[in-house]
């Protein structure tokens, strides 16, 4: 029989739990949360191909609806730790630890912290505008970050919000120019740069900022937006692979440095970090994961 472990239900897991299901294979999905992954938080797509606008948590039901049908068996668990054990991996869990040919690491990444958020996040501080812009519409918010992510942020929230602050310590933005120019084009967006920072106020829900190296000491502002970036999340895997910048490296098969072991979506190097690309990824990874599994003795 073939058997093979994903670890992360997201897109890029949910694909390839499809994948590997179709083609015979017995599949175990770890999955700390729900199913769905990224896509279950995001307001609406519109573009991912046959849709042209469709709500994130209803995409995300649809895939982890056609993976269940197909018989896909679930863990309720964060993985603490991936090792091999021979010619076995071994995945370990709070309830167990589990053994399987072929493993698919499928587990996205995680956003940067500020480091002073403290109990504001989900009280005024957000790591998502599409998730989160609308509770402040119409209200003053600050973005903080330079790079393509804090830019689109910024452009989203500038059509919702009332001024948008982008507080970024470097000495431009570091972005496509066309999205800056948009971006610096609109009136309501204010850029601090060489700033940070450095204290988030308010009594419950964020009422204002503390600022380092900008003009003004204090802004008021109903939420802050952090988009610092991102890593991927790898720290439970207990072998060398190779890596990017800590992104696993793939091949053409979505297979690592390590035989028997894939990896698909966010998580790995050279990924364009989208839904479509994650199911690409997830497509590959499922399938070879499944055939290397049957020639395991
Ligand atoms: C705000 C925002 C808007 C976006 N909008 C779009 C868009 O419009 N169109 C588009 O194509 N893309 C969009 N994206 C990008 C897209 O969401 C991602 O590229 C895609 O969802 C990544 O899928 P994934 O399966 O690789 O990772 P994820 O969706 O991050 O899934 C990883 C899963 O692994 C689980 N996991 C992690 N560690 C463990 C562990 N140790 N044990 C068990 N489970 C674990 C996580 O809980 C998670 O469910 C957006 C992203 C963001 C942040």
């Amino acid at each position: 029989m073939k058997k093979i472990a994903i670890i992360g239900g997201g897109a890029a897991g949910l694909s390839a739990a499809i994948y590997a299901l179709r083609s015979g294979a017995e599949v175990t999905l770890f999955e700390q949360f729900g199913l769905g992954g990224l896509v279950a938080t995001i307001d609406k797509i519109e573009n991912y191909p046959s849709y042209t606008s469709v709500e994130g948590w209803q995409l995300a039901a649809d895939m982890a609806a056609q993976a269940k049908s197909l018989g896909l068996k679930t863990i309720r668990q964060r993985v603490l730790a991936l090792r091999k054990k021979d010619n076995l991996f071994e995945i370990v869990t709070d309830k167990g630890t589990f053994d399987f040919p072929s493993v698919v690491v499928a587990t996205g990444t995680s956003h940067n912290k500020l480091g002073i958020e403290g109990d504001f996040v989900g009280h005024g501080v957000s790591y998502c505008a599409t998730c989160d812009g609308a509770f402040f519409r119409g209200k003053p918010v600050a973005v903080v970050g330079g790079g393509r992510t804090a830019v689109s942020e910024a452009a989203y929230l500038a059509d919702v919000c009332g001024q948008v602050y982008v507080v970024t310590s470097q000495s431009e933005l570091a972005a496509e120019q066309r999205a800056v120019d948009a971006l610096l084009s609109r009136s309501n967006v204010t850029v601090l740069y060489g700033a940070s920072v450095s204290e988030i106020l308010g009594e419950g829900e964020v009422s204002a900022i503390k600022l380092y190296g900008a003009p003004m000491q204090q802004l008021d502002v109903s939420a802050v937006f952090v988009a610092t970036g991102a890593v991927p999340v790898t720290d439970f895997i207990r072998m060398d692979v190779d890596n990017v910048r800590g992104y696993l490296a793939v091949d053409g098969r979505c297979e690592t440095s390590v035989k028997g072991l894939f990896a698909a979506g966010d998580v790995t190097s050279g990924s364009l970090k989208q839904i479509v690309t994650a199911c690409a990824d997830g497509a590959k990874a499922g399938s070879f994961a499944a055939a290397y599994s049957a020639t395991v003795k």
